[in-house]
């Protein structure tokens, strides 16, 4: 087992390095109290602050750690500890490989350095990545595979250059991209099934990251207003209304219904929908209070993802999307997802109140 395996253990070679030790997990996990430990603080520290915490001074430990703490994340199996975990091996890779491409041009290390080039070629990446003049290009294919779970707008294709299919990039930002490679890698096949003698071993740590995770109170009320984390059907429609475009009725339902749904009153609705002159208040009133149930005998609850398809309403799938069947999933586990400081309600700023 090598240094650089601890030190990047997504990558394919560490993972063959594991089997052809023919580590036997039942064992590592009942024997070798240090591995357990730091894969509980790989995931404790992923919660706490976003990164994987400071790597065990053993190679052996600080690598079979790595695995250990996938099957404690699949024992608590909970969406928002999958995510935020992953995000942190992701973001210590990054951290870790930028400062290591930084100081490789000042000094001489005796580590076996991971080259930009390995990284590229381990996430198959070589063919649709070049490097240019200026920076590098992206293949706009996997430009938009990569870039789809950033959520700040200058990732997004309309605000970037295209340039014959290919997407230009500086450096740090082809990091930001390959970071996202190594996030879907770690995230992948979780939660894993655990064979029994390993999740009764694993039991106490497993059950201290389910009370941490309570402490923490990471699921969010779904009654918050972040127009952001939106479901890109919802962001679309929304933009249209504000915009002033004529919606079909069941896009208009859709979008009524579901900001209804995450706790909107009526007013806030119209609120919402009025930065367009040109809306007519009677009219979203009456439509909105008859979804709500109050000038009707039903309470209408916004369509699924498979209905939303068959009216062409959805639009602008990502990542997530995979994920569920339904905008409200997908907006709840945004919310649980998202960082504390993104969670600003729009009833709570002053856009509201104008
Ligand atoms: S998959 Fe569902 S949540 Fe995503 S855009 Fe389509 S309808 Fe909306």
């Amino acid at each position: 087992m090598k240094q650089l395996h601890a030190r990047y253990p997504f990558l394919q070679a560490a993972r063959e390095a594991v089997e052809t030790a023919d580590v036997d997990f039942a064992s590592v996990v009942r024997r070798e109290d240090a591995v357990v430990d730091r894969a509980f603080d790989r995931v404790e520290a992923a919660l706490d602050g976003g990164a994987v915490g400071d790597p065990h001074r053993r190679t052996r430990v600080e690598l079979l750690s790595y695995p250990v703490a996938r099957v404690l994340v699949s024992l608590v199996d909970e969406h928002v500890l999958t995510r935020k975990y992953a995000r942190a091996e992701a973001r210590t890779a990054h951290d870790r490989f930028s400062a290591e491409r930084a100081d490789s041009g000042l000094k001489s290390s005796s580590r076996e350095p991971l080259t930009l080039g390995t990284l590229l070629a381990e996430f198959d990446l070589s063919a649709s990545v070049r490097e240019t003049q200026e920076g590098y290009a992206v293949e706009v294919g996997t430009y938009l595979d990569l870039a789809a779970g950033l959520r700040d707008d200058e990732w997004r294709l309309v605000h970037r250059s295209l340039r014959s299919g290919e997407v230009p990039v500086s450096e740090s930002e082809l990091l930001v991209l390959v970071r996202e490679a190594v996030r879907k890698r770690v995230v992948d096949g979780l939660p894993l099934s655990v064979p029994d003698p390993i999740a009764e071993e694993l039991s106490a740590e497993a059950e201290r990251l389910r009370e941490r995770l309570a402490d923490l109170d990471l699921t969010h009320d779904i009654d918050t207003v972040v127009p952001d984390l939106f479901p890109p059907c919802m962001a679309a429609l929304l933009d249209q209304v504000q915009r002033g475009a004529h919606l079909e009725h069941h896009s208009r339902f859709a979008i009524a219904s579901f900001l209804t749904s995450i706790g909107m009153s009526t007013d806030e609705i119209v609120d919402l929908f009025q930065v367009n002159p040109g809306f007519g208040e009677e009219a979203t009133r009456y439509q909105v209070d008859h979804i709500r149930g109050d000038t009707s005998a039903t309470e209408y609850t916004p369509p699924a993802c498979a209905t939303m398809q068959s009216y062409g309403d959805c639009v602008n799938m990502d990542d997530r999307c995979e994920t569920i069947s339904h905008p409200l999933s997908y907006y709840g586990d945004a919310l649980e997802d998202a960082d504390e400081d993104e969670l600003v309600d729009w009833r709570e700023t002053d856009t509201s109140e104008s």
